[in-house]
């Protein structure tokens, strides 16, 4: 019937919001209401959920209620946050004119609307939703088929404000340590690669938010047309040779860009192929075992990161992370950075000077990026402008110190980069715009007076209509003879003067009435209106309209020339990131006392009294004893190519585990161009690194520690070479004492005959320490503990020798274990000894190398036969049984 299917008809509204909705459906639609984001049908039923704000209906639809949520439209950003963080992906819809227009066109028509930006966690601007100090970066991965050997991976990644854009082709293994390096915020991969079962394992690996695009953005074919259209290039030769699933990986991170951004295109650098063989390899294992940049338990605090970062700006504490991230594998690179420490090192007064500079320095590369979206406000502006007189200073500090010393080449490079910084624009933008700035540039009032005369002229006319408005009440109240007359302002009416209702009477008759017009009546107040005050109030809006204009046309012009020198402003970022990190690490040198590395590209790996970053520190904080320096050399010994693998053994809770991580520690600082925890360092360069360190079950995809541990265990034997330096901490933990012993013996064998690494291997099965008179790069290590008492005391130094027991009764007896259940433990453990000499345990002569399977084999088949024996009662069998019996046991053998 007509009721029902008018109640079938969406109105108008609706009608839009389903069409723009239509249009993207793979985000959460904020649209846009007055004061409000509203979010209908399952977007509202999602994110009411994801915020935890209330689920309204609006409406009906299709004969069901429209389910409705909002948030306000001041208090959005936190919102979206929480959104992007959750992984979701939002497009905002605006409205995109004044509601006015919409009401001329007809009573009933909607304002028009549309969506002016897709916010996605990997391409993020806002000053709000970003953390200065992480980069944000959006990667892609792509795919060709290798032969027969699997696959070929592209992977791409850029970062929105500092334009950063690099490519790479690498097999499966590395994709996964690149990805672990760079920690993109976003990854996009073509729908068919998702849904594929090789992606799977990647895909689980991957803690990020993965969006899932057309296949087309990855076309092969079109990939560098692409390309060259972005950068207005005819050809990329002038940046080298691309292989096509490079190409086809940068080429969707663009496709992207121009999606989120609806056509804008940010300033990006073209892309950099990067060479793998320039930085230290760190798989995604050793990356989160060792906590370079967050701990096991997702926290900043207490990584290796968070002691290190002693910087001042955003950019620098970006710089510094990605530092980390990545160490460099060649020396040149590595031996600059630690000339700019020692630079600075020496120059106390020049660093202070420096970093209260830098304090003052704003983060110019995210309002770059704003502006070039067209996103940016008068605070962006003024972010270049102050980054003009921060350079300004440093300029003069490093000026002055240049002139006693020379410089190291990095910071005399950063020098040249802030002087090639364009003084004029400075200038033009520090005339141009106020001390104090507001956020948005529609509401005016950022242009400085004197700066156009034009501009000036306005704003007197409209200050001075305003002042004369003003003045009016008191001649308005002159002319009446009411006193409590007032002129009053709001949006509805414009200017209007007011009187109680009891004065109503005497304004609305003559003579009055012919001057003033009545307006409005409420319960307690009439308002009128003069032509007077209807001309002044149009002056004010006219004047105020152009004010606008003009400011928008400056704001615009000023725009144009930051974005002119959009290299030349990002350069010097770098330039102020670069000197950050240096005096940062001098700082840092300085107050924990760090030493400088000497590198170079032996294989040597000696380090004198080294300590461990993070542990030093809170041990220090806690302000109990004070940690204990240990000294650690893996260098080839005489007579011998290649380094040494130390074998810890020693209790539990004696710090085998710190010190494990504590040379691989070392090893990344000393990388990454810093100073190391030590009283001196001889590192001979590291080109890929492994740890298996303590893994926790990995219960959410299934797998046991002891699966853990042998995948990764894997990944080391398969991949480690003489240059790698691997820590294995407790192989083989979580089986059986004999399939972890052998597993261990032979994982030894293999690293010592076979991937001649460099290595330090902690184990608790003392029967390996036998193993070094077979192995001469093997030698045996320990930590030393004090027996008082009975107590077991922890010494936490390292010697040479192996450990004679592991204490483990002590420990548990430290750890609160109830005094019966200790001593009960020592009875048995002393029986167990006991048994143990009169049937003496596997000897090294025994034992030929891999024999220790072989024993584990022989002792499962005599352990069954006995099993099978002890079930047998002779005694309680017939003939005919015990033949069978017989048989029986034969069949077993
Ligand atoms: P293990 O791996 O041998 O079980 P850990 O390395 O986990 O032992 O160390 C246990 C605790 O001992 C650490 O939490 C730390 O507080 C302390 N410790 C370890 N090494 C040192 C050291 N060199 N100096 C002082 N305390 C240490």
């Amino acid at each position: 019937d007509k009721k029902t299917a008018a109640s079938y008809k969406p109105t108008p509204m609706m009608e839009q919001f389903l069409e723009i909705k239509g249009a993207n459906p793979d985000s959460l639609l904020f649209y846009r209401m007055g004061d409000f984001y509203e979010l209908f049908f399952d977007d509202a039923v999602q994110a009411s959920k994801a915020l935890g704000i209330t689920l309204t209906k609006r409406g009906k639809h299709l004969g069901e209620d429209i389910p409705m949520c909002g948030v306000p439209v001041h208090a959005a950003d936190g919102y979206l946050d929480r959104l992007i963080a959750l992984g979701y992906k939002v497009s905002v819809c605006e409205q995109t004119e004044d509601p006015a227009e919409a009401k001329k066109r007809g009573a009933k028509s909607v304002v028009r609307r549309d969506v002016v930006r897709l916010v996605t966690p990997g391409t993020l601007t806002e000053e709000s939703l970003l953390d200065s100090g992480s980069s944000n970066y959006l990667a892609s991965v792509s795919r060709v088929k290798n032969g027969d050997e699997g696959h070929l991976y592209g992977l791409s990644w850029l970062e929105l404000s500092t334009g950063d854009f690099g490519v790479l082709q690498l097999d499966h293994l590395r994709l996964g340590a690149e990805l672990a390096r760079l920690d993109p915020r976003e990854i996009i991969v073509s729908d068919h690669m998702l849904m594929d079962e090789d992606f799977q394992p990647l895909k689980d690996m991957l803690r990020t938010s993965i969006s899932p695009v057309p296949r087309a953005f990855f076309d092969g074919s079109t990939a560098a047309d692409r390309l060259m259209g972005y950068f207005g290039l005819s050809t990329l030769d002038g940046y080298g040779h691309f292989e096509r699933v490079e190409l086809m990986a940068a080429s969707a991170v663009l496709a992207y860009v121009e999606k989120t951004q609806l056509g804008a295109r940010p300033p990006l650098n073209p892309p950099q192929r990067e060479l793998s063989s320039r930085t230290m390899s760190i798989d995604a294992a050793t990356r989160a075992n060792l906590e370079l940049v967050r701990t096991l338990s997702g926290d900043k605090k207490g990584s290796l990161l968070s002691v290190i970062d002693k910087t001042v700006t955003g950019g620098g504490s970006r710089l510094l992370a990605a530092r980390l991230a990545a160490p460099l594998a060649q020396l040149d690179g590595i031996i600059a950075r630690q000339n700019s420490i020692a630079w600075f090192l020496q120059q106390t007064g020049l660093r202070e000077d420096l970093r209260e500079g830098l304090k003052a320095a704003p983060d110019m590369p995210r309002a770059l990026s704003r502006l070039s979206l067209d996103r940016g406000g008068p605070r962006d502006l003024g972010a270049i402008r102050s980054g003009f007189s921060a350079i300004f200073a440093l300029l003069s500090h490093i000026g002055s110190a240049a002139q006693s010393e020379p410089l190291p080449q990095e910071i005399g490079d950063a020098a040249t980069a802030l002087q090639a910084m364009p003084e004029m624009l400075g200038q033009s933008l520090s005339e141009a715009l106020n001390d104090e700035l507001p956020l948005q540039k529609r509401d005016g009032g950022f242009v400085r007076t004197g700066y156009d005369a034009g501009l000036d002229e306005l704003r007197s006319l409209r200050d001075e209509s305003r002042r004369v408005i003003a003045s009016l009440q008191a001649d308005y109240a002159n002319e009446t003879g009411i006193k409590a007359l007032k002129v009053k302002h709001n949006n509805v009416l414009g200017y209007f003067l007011e009187v109680t209702a009891n004065n109503a009477d005497k304004m609305m008759s003559a003579p009055l009435n012919e001057r003033f017009i009545h307006r409005q009546t409420l319960a307690n107040a009439v308002r009128f209106t003069t032509t007077e005050l209807a001309d002044l109030e149009a002056r004010i809006a006219s004047a105020g309209a152009k004010v606008i204009a003009i400011e928008l046309s400056i704001f615009d012009r000023l725009r144009d020339q930051v974005l002119a020198a959009v290299d030349l402003i990002q350069k010097a970022a770098r330039a102020l990131a670069t000197l950050d990190v240096s005096t940062a690490l001098a700082c840092l040198a300085d107050e924990q006392n760090y030493c400088r590395p000497l590198m170079d590209d032996s294989l040597a790996f000696e380090v004198s009294a080294g300590r461990h970053p993070v542990v030093e520190l809170a041990l220090s904080r806690d302000g109990g004893d004070p940690f204990v320096a240990n000294d650690c050399d893996l260098s080839p010994q005489a007579g011998h190519d290649n380094g040494r693998i130390w074998l810890m053994t020693g209790p539990n809770m004696a710090g085998k585990s710190t010190y494990l991580r504590q040379n691989a520690l070392i090893a990344i600082l000393a990388q990454m161009g810093s100073f190391v925890p030590a009283d001196q360092a001889h590192i001979g360069l590291v080109d890929r690194l492994f740890s298996r360190v303590g893994a926790a079950d990995d219960l959410a995809r299934g797998r046991s520690t002891f699966m853990v541990e042998m995948v990764e265990t894997a990944a080391i034997l398969n991949q480690a070479g003489e240059r790698s330096l691997v820590i294995l901490d407790e192989i083989g933990r979580g089986t059986s004492t004999f399939d972890g012993l052998s597993i261990a013996w032979a994982t030894i064998e293999s690293l010592h005959e076979v991937n001649r690494s460099r290595a330090l291997f902690a184990t608790h099965y003392h029967e390996l320490t036998v193993l070094h008179e077979k192995l001469p790069r093997l030698n045996n290590a320990t930590v030393k503990v004090k027996e008082w008492q009975g107590d077991v005391v922890f010494l936490h130094e390292i010697v040479p020798g192996a450990a004679d027991r592991s204490y483990g009764i002590q420990v548990a007896k430290l750890a609160g274990l109830p005094d019966v259940v200790i001593n009960r433990a020592r009875d048995v453990l002393e029986s167990l000894e006991e048994g143990d000499r009169q049937s003496p345990a596997l000897t090294i002569d025994d034992l030929p190398l891999f024999s220790a399977t072989a024993q584990k084999e022989v002792n499962k088949e005599t352990d069954f036969l006995r099993d099978a024996l002890n079930g047998i009662n002779p005694d309680d069998m017939s003939p005919r049984e015990a033949q069978q019996a017989l048989y029986r046991l034969k069949g077993l053998v």
